[in-house]
């Protein structure tokens, strides 16, 4: 178990999967599931580890390690994305597969779950030596991935760029073009509208509909954001479309306060050129660590996991937390939320617009035909809205959190498939 996460200047140690673990077996002792397919379910399928020879802009080379879990791949191919992060290691990805898992299955699109990581900071690399990095994992683990089998997406300092790079590499082997082994593509290369957008637009969703169940009027609500990468500056800009206003936002150079609110469009802008939220004229520099517990009404993780422990979540002030990140509440932090009446959205729930819109992305490569952006966002609509009334109605039913209620009805769906497959022994 690492060493590692910082929580207001403190290193505690943690086991993201875990804390997967954890949630899971929470769940599984509300539901009539045989004890002995929970332990199939539970752990993952596969895990393998690569270690990845790159050649550095200076002539040298470097040894990176990666990865790639699929957790299940009972209800469809594995999906989940690739994370570049010093932090990434076996367990961080193992949990982030499992919660892939739970996250199709609540969403009731037809995959499992997989993620994959490679550790590295690539703040301090070049373009090109992070092409020959994803072109070498994908290389390395060209036997794991393909459309009916492991299909990845962007995640932590990977982007549409880095996609385009694996879809090439894994053609280049397979001898033909093939689309679908990869979403999260730029548009021209057959990625769908509205890809970049899903995960946000999702965690916007669901917090709509959180504050129509709680009864407040977005327009009186205030939200602070933790993160101002795709999930966070998307979900940022959704909120700012709701008419709430985000007072507070952090990235992992510091934080903005401005109690009239952010020009959301405008720090997108600024960031585009900057690269980071810090100097953006339109607000108050902030302590980025601190804005966690601004006084406001929504707070939406959108950074990393374990960032909300037993140490800080009776120090939220929020009624609502929309977890567009994976994992950003641990199981000790959850007990704590929960007796404060701090309604928490879980991110299985919350940032499943992402996958969902994979799924389009997938549906639209095989097809070979592309819907109009409409489609794409009435479909995601509506797959959202019912996923949280689904979940909401058995957190209500059993008198239990939206994450526990959400892990019940993952948990089942994938225990029903595998009873009607049987277990080939
Ligand atoms: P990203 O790399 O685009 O952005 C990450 C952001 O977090 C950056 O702004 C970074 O500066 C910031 N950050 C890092 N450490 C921080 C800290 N300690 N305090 C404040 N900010 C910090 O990544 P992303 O794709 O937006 O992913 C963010 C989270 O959302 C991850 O947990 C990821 O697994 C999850 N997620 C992403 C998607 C997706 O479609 N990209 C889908 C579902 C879930």
């Amino acid at each position: 178990m690492a060493e590692k996460k910082h929580v207001k200047s403190v290193t505690i140690p943690v086991s993201t999967f875990e804390n997967v673990m954890k949630q899971f077996d929470q769940a599984a002792v509300r539901l009539h599931v045989d004890p002995s397919l929970m332990e199939f379910l539970k752990y993952p399928a596969r895990s393998t580890i690569v270690k990845l020879p790159v050649r550095m802009d200076d002539g040298t080379y470097k040894m990176f390690t990666g990865y790639r879990v699929q957790h299940s791949i009972v209800r469809g191919p594995a999906k989940g994305g690739i994370r570049f992060h010093p932090d990434v290691d076996l367990d961080e990805v193992q949990a982030l597969a499992a919660w892939m898992t739970w996250k199709c299955a609540v969403v009731n699109i037809p995959f499992g779950g997989g993620k994959g990581g490679i550790a590295c900071d690539p703040s301090s690399m070049s373009k090109d030596e992070l092409e020959r990095l994803t072109r070498r994992y994908t290389a390395a683990l060209f036997d794991m991935f393909g459309p009916d089998s492991d299909i990845p997406a962007p995640d932590v300092n990977t982007n549409e760029q880095t996609m385009a790079w694996f879809m090439d590499t894994y053609s280049m082997h397979a001898r033909h073009t093939v689309t679908s082994v990869i979403t999260g593509k730029p548009l021209v290369m057959g990625g769908s509208l509205g890809r970049k957008e899903a995960t946000g637009a999702g965690v916007v969703i669901t917090t709509r509909e959180a504050l129509r169940h709680l009864n407040i009027d977005p327009a009186k609500a205030t939200a602070s954001v933790q993160g101002f990468g795709n999930v966070g500056s998307i979900s940022a800009m959704f909120l700012q479309k709701l008419s709430v206003k985000v007072t507070h936002v952090s990235d992992v150079f510091g934080g903005l306060h401005n109690p009239d609110g952010i020009d959301i469009m405008a720090l997108m802008e600024y960031v585009k050129e900057h690269k980071k939220i810090v100097g953006f004229p339109g607000a108050e520099a902030y302590d980025r660590n601190e804005i966690l517990y601004a006084d406001v009404d929504i707070l939406v993780p959108a950074a990393l996991e374990n960032q909300i422990t037993e140490e800080n979540a009776g120090d939220i002030k929020a009624k609502i937390i929309a977890e567009g990140a994976n994992g950003p509440v641990t199981p000790e932090a959850d007990a704590i939320l929960q007796k404060n009446g701090v309604f928490v959205i879980p991110d299985i729930l919350c940032n499943a617009g992402g996958v969902t819109v994979s799924y389009f992305e997938w549906v639209q490569n095989r097809l070979g035909y592309f819907w109009t952006e409409e489609d794409v966002n009435v479909r995601l609509e509506r797959i959202m809205t019912d996923a949280f009334a689904a979940i909401l109605k058995v957190a209500l039913e059993n008198d239990v959190h939206m994450r526990l209620a959400a892990f019940m009805v993952a948990i089942q769906r994938v225990a029903d498939v595998v009873q009607l497959r049987g277990i080939y022994a």
